[in-house]
């Protein structure tokens, strides 16, 4: 041991002193999980607290900087500094996995996950209409979408990780979705996880307060495919970025596939640290841009085909000219033609359409909107406060006012579900699916719905 003798007594034994008292003030539990890591020591006047990463040091700085420097002081009655630092030793690690890029192993526990069929099942999260077979190939996307094939067919094998951006609602969820579904036709054993930045961040937390980060870490750790959605979520987030990275290496060092979508190019996500951004270039770096005319007729198409009612092609062709920047509010206007058609049991024609899609067509020129301003748009519409618009209720028609407002949200905004949720009183993400799919639905059989999404988007035009 070798304790060095002062004349306050041995440096060991005021640190296990040291040690004690923190115990008692903070608990057990989180003693065990935040100080006991560090590597304390004491010398010329300063304690060094040092943390295994940069995580365990901010989380330490942050919460128990206060208890620490009290019960420090009582154990060494002279002067002296408190410094939390990080240790190095964990760079030595970090510098291993850099110079060895690519080794899929195949050990015992992976071989294991194999008779796990039912955990695949309840942690992938894919929808069924995001598929290879739904996603129409054009010149904006032909890439991305090859790239993404390759993928599912030998994931970890060529393209690890892949990278897709694209701007809003250009295809990366639906991407994605389809990877892990096209994995688990060709293989149904595999382990298969799709997960918004946000819900993985969320989930982040909560492990962290349920002290659960094993279960959090074999989450996400175990899977063959780990899909990412929206990684500029973790821009300015720290904790949760250093948390991605290890999982990142433990993934990748395993030879398990990495897809993450971001709206912007690993180079414009300024704000996360280098070491993390060059490792999503360490694979492919794809983009998807916006698709041309003929790529939005053969969507268009596509969606049609699948509808009861026959669309003429020249009202086709006039959504396909005039809305152009997004392929989720091309869906969106040819959902509002049929469903004004449907609901004043009219034809489809050149007519209807260009009554229909005056405010959306209007509505691409102007400034982008927020979620506030839709929300307050709608709530003055509905004529009832905006608080209540975002609170808890669920009595109709409430609900139903909100739903319509989050679709609209969806539709015409450029963000994420989580987002929405976020921006109505702090909802999940498939609360808002659900509304968006409720709203779709009913444009086609209610009237109100009908009229009051086409009332308050021509309100945001003039707005
Ligand atoms: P992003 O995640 O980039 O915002 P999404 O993947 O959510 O965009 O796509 C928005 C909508 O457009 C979805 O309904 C999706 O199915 C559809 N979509 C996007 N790209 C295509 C495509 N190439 N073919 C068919 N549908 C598409
Ligand atoms: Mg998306």
């Amino acid at each position: 041991m070798g304790a060095i003798q002062t004349p306050a007594g041995s440096v060991d034994s005021k640190i296990e002193l040291f040690h004690s008292r923190l115990r008692d003030v903070i608990g057990p539990a989180k003693w065990e999980t935040w100080i006991k890591p560090l590597e304390v020591t004491h010398d010329g006047g300063v304690l060094t607290l040092e943390a295994p990463n940069r995580f365990n040091a901010t989380w330490v700085s942050d919460n128990y900087t206060h208890q620490i420097n009290e019960i420090s002081s009582s154990v060494w009655p002279q002067p002296f500094e408190v410094s939390v630092s990080v240790s190095p030793k964990p760079q030595v690690e970090r510098a291993e996995v850099e110079s060895r890029p690519f080794q899929p192993t195949l050990d015992d526990h992976a071989r294991r996950r194999v008779d796990e069929p039912l955990e695949q099942r309840d942690t992938s999260n894919l929808l069924a209409r995001y598929s290879f077979e739904n996603f129409v190939v054009g010149a904006s996307n032909r890439f991305s979408h090859a790239a993404a094939q390759a993928v599912a067919e030998q994931p970890g094998r060529h393209y690890n990780p892949l990278f897709i951006y694209a701007g809003s609602g250009l295809g990366k969820t639906h991407l994605l979705h389809a990877v892990g579904q096209h994995r688990l036709e060709l293989a149904r054993s595999a382990v298969v996880k799709y997960v918004t930045s946000e819900n993985f961040f969320n989930d982040f937390i909560n492990s962290i307060r349920r002290k659960r980060m094993d279960d959090f870490k074999a989450r996400y750790r175990k899977a063959d495919i780990l899909l990412l959605d929206d990684v500029q979520f973790f821009e300015g987030k720290e904790m949760v970025l250093e948390e991605f990275f290890h999982t990142f290496n433990s993934l990748y060092e395993a030879g398990n596939q990495l897809v993450i979508s971001s709206d912007r190019s690993p180079r414009e996500l300024k704000t996360i640290e280098d070491r993390l951004r060059s490792r999503f270039e360490w694979g492919l770096t794809t983009d998807i841009q916006s698709p041309d005319v003929e790529t939005r007729l053969a969507i268009l198409r596509k969606n049609a085909s699948a509808g009861t009612k026959s669309i003429p092609p020249d009202v086709l062709g006039f959504i396909a000219e005039n809305v152009s920047d997004n392929i989720r509010e091309l869906e969106g206007a040819l959902t509002r033609v049929t469903a004004f058609a449907t609901l004043t049991n009219a034809p489809v024609n050149l007519d209807l359409a260009t009554n229909v899609l005056r405010d959306i067509v209007k509505l691409r020129s102007v400034t982008p909107l927020t979620a506030d301003t839709i929300i307050s748009t709608a709530a003055q519409y509905f004529e009832v406060p905006q608080r209540e618009l975002v609170g808890p209720s669920r009595r109709q028609p409430l609900a139903r006012q909100r739903q319509t407002a989050m679709y609209i949200c969806r539709e015409h905004t450029g963000l994420s579900l989580p987002r929405i949720g976020a921006a109505f009183g702090g909802r999940d993400h498939t609360t808002v699916m659900h509304a968006v799919e409720k709203i779709t639905n009913l444009l086609q059989t209610d009237k109100t719905v009908y009229d009051s999404v086409s009332a308050i988007t021509q309100q945001l035009r003039t707005t």
